[in-house]
């Protein structure tokens, strides 16, 4: 059994590109400019997993609730 996703932004590494809020716009959305969760957790979604893996900033977080692995932007 797979558990929910915690998804975090470093706004301070964010640079604005949009490119999340236009991969997951359920899951990210512009806040003077810079990208924010819009839920702390989420059921596993592989859009979440695209946008963290293609921030060019690589500004985006994705952890296992449960352990805190680290399921994104890949190594
Ligand atoms: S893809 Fe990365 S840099 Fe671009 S808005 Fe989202 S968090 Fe910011």
């Amino acid at each position: 059994m797979s558990g929910d996703w915690r998804v975090t932004v470093d706004r301070d590494r964010c640079i604005g590109s949009g490119m999340c809020t236009g991969v997951a716009p359920e899951h990210f959305v512009l806040v003077d400019g810079k990208s924010t969760a819009t839920v702390d957790t989420t059921a596993p979604a592989e859009t979440v997993t695209d946008a963290a893996d293609f921030c060019p900033a690589e500004a985006i977080t994705v952890r296992s609730v449960t352990d805190g692995q680290l399921i994104a932007p890949e190594q």
